[in-house]
């Protein structure tokens, strides 16, 4: 990776440093065991996507969150357009997804053809509010209404969701739920009914990214993992061409070229090998935060008891009665060298989504014009964090 100064809009992307001597974000932590299978992929002249780290990802990543089955993909977004199609989406349906996450939970739904609804967060877990759900659900089945054909539960910035909730209303309705756990890897739930059970691995399907800048990277990629055998070797199928085996060239549906390369899962598996040690710095990370930005009037991210939030994002909300707002605490932190970002612009103010109904609506756009995320690369020094706990507070 290059260490030399970024061109002119690469400072924002995914896992990019930012400008020279400002504190990243959040950048992937390669090391010599990433060299080691990377290079022992290209030695073995299995590049692509079949060969022995695929298999292998698969399988330790399946047993790491749970699941029965994993099928690597070539992006977080696809495994989830994947996971749509598992469960039956097409273009005469409906999905109802979460409305404050990143865009690349929505725009498989697009590929669907589906139609979609939003789903606004609760404060409580800044994710999916399980009352506006079962409210929606309850009053469509009063009035006869079609329900949705799955709903898609996100779990942003490494909290999980209140899926114990939401998966008990969308079975009461006989709805499919489908977990987009692109940014949870690492992160479970120690209490409740899902005591002991890891994100992405509760719902039907649930869908990992190891885009850039997640917890765990292989440059791109993405899981869908299920304990459906069914649906798992469906998964297989359509990522891989619709291709029938044994059988000369013979494709029976419209397939997808969506598999991981051998090469990427080499860096992938390295990369699952070090997950403990890449959770455990988000926690001392967030467990630093948390102590030195205590009385700044900042709110900080949700710690409830039962959740186990890996805290892949660290984020915070400015004050509400400060009329400074983000945008000047956000230039404040930035011009102290601070490669401190917003928070995602909720997805019923996208343009290409501006016409989809969105249930609330209100706690999203608070996340998103109070939110900043603060520095928290698995590597950032302890004075790095100095750095950027005294930029944060010299604003207050
Ligand atoms: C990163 C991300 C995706 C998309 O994953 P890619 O691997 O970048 O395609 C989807 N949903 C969420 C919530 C994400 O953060």
């Amino acid at each position: 990776m290059s260490t030399t100064g970024p061109v002119a809009g690469e400072a924002h992307a995914p896992g990019a440093r930012g400008p020279a001597g400002t504190i990243p974000l959040a950048v992937p932590n390669i090391g010599e065991l990433e060299r080691r299978y990377v290079l022992e992929a290209v030695e073995s002249g299995f590049v692509s996507s079949v060969g022995p780290f695929v298999s292998e990802f698969e399988r330790r990543f399946a047993e790491r969150v749970g699941a029965r089955y994993a099928i690597a993909c070539a992006t977080g977004t696809a495994a989830i357009h994947i996971g749509l199609l598992l469960l039956g989406v097409t273009s005469e349906d409906e999905v109802f997804c979460s409305d404050f996450t990143f865009v690349g939970s929505v725009n498989p739904i697009a590929y669907t053809g589906a139609k979609v609804t939003f789903i606004d967060s609760e404060l409580r877990t800044w994710n999916m509010d399980p009352a506006l759900l079962e409210a929606e659900l309850d009053r469509r089945v009063a009035a006869g209404e079609r329900l949705p054909k799955a709903v898609e539960v996100v779990h942003v910035l490494g909290q999980p969701a209140d899926l114990e909730t939401i998966l008990a209303i969308c079975e009461r309705h006989g709805v499919a739920v489908l977990e987009d756990a692109a940014e949870s890897l690492g992160a479970s739930w120690s209490g409740g009914a899902l005591a002991g059970r890891h994100t992405g691995q509760v719902g039907r399907v649930g869908a990992f990214s190891f885009n850039g800048n997640k917890i765990a990277t292989t440059g791109g990629g993405g899981m869908i993992v299920t304990d459906d055998e069914e649906l798992a070797a469906r998964a297989r199928h359509l990522t891989t061409q619709a291709k029938v085996p044994d059988v000369g060239y013979l494709h029976d549906e419209v397939g997808y070229n969506y598999r991981l390369t051998n090469l990427a899962a080499g860096l992938g598996l390295a990369q699952l090998e070090r997950l403990e040690e890449f959770v455990s710095a988000k926690h001392a990370i967030a467990a630093r935060y948390d102590t030195e930005l205590a009385d700044t009037g900042l709110v900080l991210p949700p710690r409830l008891p039962g959740y186990d939030a890996t805290y892949w994002l660290y984020s915070v909300l400015t004050p509400e009665d400060d009329p400074r707002g983000r945008d000047e605490f956000l230039d404040h932190l930035n011009r102290a060298g601070v490669g401190a970002r917003a928070l995602w612009r909720p997805l019923h103010m996208q343009p290409p989504f501006a016409a989809a109904p969105v249930l609330g609506g209100r706690v999203g756009e608070q996340l998103f014009h109070r939110g900043v995320s603060l520095p928290c690369a698995t590597e950032l020094s302890e004075a790095d964090q100095q750095r950027v706990t005294d930029a944060v507070r010299s604003f207050f």
